[in-house]
């Protein structure tokens, strides 16, 4: 058994705590696609609790990070932000997860599945409960202006990108494995 430690216990639930109220502050006037439009901050908190109770991550880094997941990307969030109050480890995690937008997004999407396989373990974890939040709210709430296949397009892409996510947690991988099957009897291939 792990010998509790109380100062690394408050280090790390301080360190969650000001992670979720800076993913809240950046995201605050953010919306998910879905038709209920959800406050974003739902998403990045969704991820970071599916790693605890469905991967048993007990990393701080890993679940700081996935708080922080979609600061980058989608908000104006600088990496030196992020290294000022989480430190370089928090920040490297958080690139490896965030696309370059200045890229094409085809490209993007290319990239996503070439890189998936070279990821940290961190970032493969994040990447995968990731996708199973992004599949799983286009299966139950698609967005109003998504047709069918655009649905299945994003699953089939995302399927592309777990490929190379396999091999960093069981139980995530199983998650993943129910979900991406409900959306495909859900969002049929066309002509399947
Ligand atoms: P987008 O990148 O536009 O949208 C998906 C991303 O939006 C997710 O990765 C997620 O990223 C974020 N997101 C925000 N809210 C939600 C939500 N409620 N559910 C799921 N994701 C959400 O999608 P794509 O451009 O990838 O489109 C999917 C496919 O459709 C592509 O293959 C594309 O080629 C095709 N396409 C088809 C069109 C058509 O009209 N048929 C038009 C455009 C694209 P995060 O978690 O990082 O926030
Ligand atoms: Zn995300």
């Amino acid at each position: 058994m792990i010998p509790f430690d109380e100062g690394k216990c408050e280090h790390d639930v301080g360190m969650m705590l000001r992670a979720v109220a800076f993913a809240a502050e950046r995201h605050q006037d953010q919306r998910r696609k879905g038709h209920r439009r959800l406050p974003y901050i739902n998403h990045p908190v969704r991820v970071a609790e599916m790693l605890w109770s469905v991967g048993e991550v007990r990393d701080v880094v890993t679940l700081v990070a996935a708080l922080l997941h979609d600061t980058l990307e989608d908000s104006a969030t600088t990496p030196d932000e992020i290294e000022a109050r989480f430190g370089p480890e928090v920040l490297s995690v958080v690139c490896e997860v965030t696309d370059d937008k200045s890229l094409p997004k085809a490209m993007r999407k290319q990239l996503q599945v070439e890189h998936a396989p070279h990821a940290s373990w961190r970032a493969k974890a994040i990447k995968l409960a990731d996708k199973i939040a992004n599949v799983g709210d286009l299966t139950s709430e698609p967005p109003a202006d998504w047709t069918p296949s655009r649905v299945r397009e994003y699953v089939d892409w995302a399927e592309r990108v777990v490929v190379g996510l396999r091999g960093a947690t069981g139980p995530l991988e199983a998650l993943y494995d129910e979900v991406v099957s409900a959306a495909r009897m859900k969002y049929p291939a066309v002509g399947g």
